[in-house]
């Protein structure tokens, strides 16, 4: 059995041709979870120039008991005249800051009358937001990264109004089991929905994939081969449901040998996901999940997004927390390392009761999971402990 970290280092070690550069730039509101395809630089001075960060007076020179106002700056407006000694201008926050004035005095800390103001406190910083002080144009905005909403505020803060991206990568999915409906149809005797099917299909979309469902596959080796073929030639990351353990009819691994899958590790010292399989053709991955909805999610969520980073070319982005467990967690077994699902909230951290990987209502409460290593039997309740947030 692998050890899901040296299953991560693996999935790290591949040689991949990286997911090609779209050839087309998308405009900046499409690019949302997008990955940005190269580096860009600032094509601008942020902020282009000196501006008031303040609502209030702009002044240089001497302090003196009173200084006039002799103008009013909006933001948006510029101009040449200089302040003269004794003089200031009434500036608002991110207006450019008029010639002969080197700080700002807010406006709270005034008194005004005949045209004159005198400052009823001192400031201890000028108010003052140099130019290029954020960013000088030419700086390296942003690199190769999956673009948050922050990230399109900055794009548009330098002027990109289209963003050169990644293509999507190609997710399929696969569904396996004769015992399988689609919702919408009659459940027979013996039968259930295929639930894994759509939750990848989400997951994957989550994760900024482009999602082809090939449908579901009764355990029969020749039309899972031909939909596999298929499949290799349309994805890049391939994702099988089902059929992986060692029951009689569990033909994944075999199928994909024959379409000419190698084996980068089957079967996990990890729970749920202990059957799991992942290969490759040229530079299309296969991920075979086993069947219980609880380890296809889990799997999907530590593994499957591993390859999509790697396919990127970005380092996996695993977003954890610190937390203290509101109450205790033991187990008997305690052979491979486990994944829990759990609830986070204010500091805190909660196992949620869960009878078994099959038990998927488990995780729509959930919004973590915590892990159990190799060996550790039990963690007490108020010790703190690492989760990844869902
Ligand atoms: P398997 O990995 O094929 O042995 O399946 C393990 C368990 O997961 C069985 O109880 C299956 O009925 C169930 N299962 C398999 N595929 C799905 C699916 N697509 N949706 C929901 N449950 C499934
Ligand atoms: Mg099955």
């Amino acid at each position: 059995m692998t050890h899901p970290d040296e299953a991560l280092a693996l999935i790290a070690r591949q040689e991949v041709d990286l997911l090609p550069e779209d050839p087309d730039e998308v405009p900046l509101h499409g690019a949302l979870g997008r990955v940005l395809a190269r580096d860009l630089y600032a094509r601008v001075d942020q902020p282009p120039f000196d501006k008031s960060a303040m609502d209030g007076f702009a002044w240089g020179g001497k302090p003196a008991d009173f200084l006039r106002i002799v103008r009013t700056l909006p933001a948006g407006t510029v101009t040449d005249r200089p302040l003269a000694p004794g003089e200031c201008a009434r500036i608002m926050t991110g207006a450019p800051l008029p010639p002969g004035a080197d700080r700002v005095q807010r406006v709270e800390w005034t008194e005004e009358a005949d045209g004159r103001v005198r400052f009823t406190k001192a400031e201890s910083a000028d108010n003052v937001i140099r130019r290029g002080e954020n960013q000088k144009a030419g700086d390296l905005l942003l690199g190769r990264r999956l673009l948050r909403p922050a990230d399109i505020g900055i794009l548009a803060s330098s002027g990109y109004d289209r963003v050169p991206v990644q293509r999507k990568p190609v997710v399929g999915i696969l569904s396996t089991g004769d015992e399988l409906r689609t919702s919408g149809e009659p459940l027979e005797p013996g039968t259930i929905y295929d639930s894994n099917g759509p939750q990848l299909a989400a997951q994957a979309a989550a994760a900024g994939c482009e999602v082809l469902f090939y449908g579901r596959f009764p355990d029969l080796p020749e039309p899972l081969e031909a939909a596999v073929r298929t499949a290799l030639s349309e994805c890049d990351l391939v994702l099988l449901s089902g059929g992986v353990s060692m029951g009689d009819f569990d033909y994944v691994p075999e199928v994909l040998a024959r379409c000419g899958v190698e084996k980068i590790f089957h079967n996990l010292a990890m729970k749920p996901g202990k059957p799991t399989f992942l290969g490759r053709r040229e530079n299309v991955f296969v991920l075979g999940l086993p069947g219980n909805p609880v380890s296809t999610f889990v799997n999907f969520e530590i593994l499957g997004k591993a390859v999509l980073a790697r396919l990127r070319g970005l380092p996996p982005d695993v977003p954890a927390v610190r937390a203290r467990l509101a109450a205790g967690i033991s187990r008997r077994d305690a052979e491979r390392v486990e994944f829990l699902p759990a609830r986070y909230s204010g500091g805190e951290i909660r196992v949620l009761r869960y009878s078994g990987s099959s038990m998927l209502s488990v995780l729509s409460g959930a919004n973590a999971l915590i892990r159990l290593e190799i060996g550790q039997k039990s963690r007490e309740p108020g010790e703190d402990i690492d989760a990844r947030l869902l």
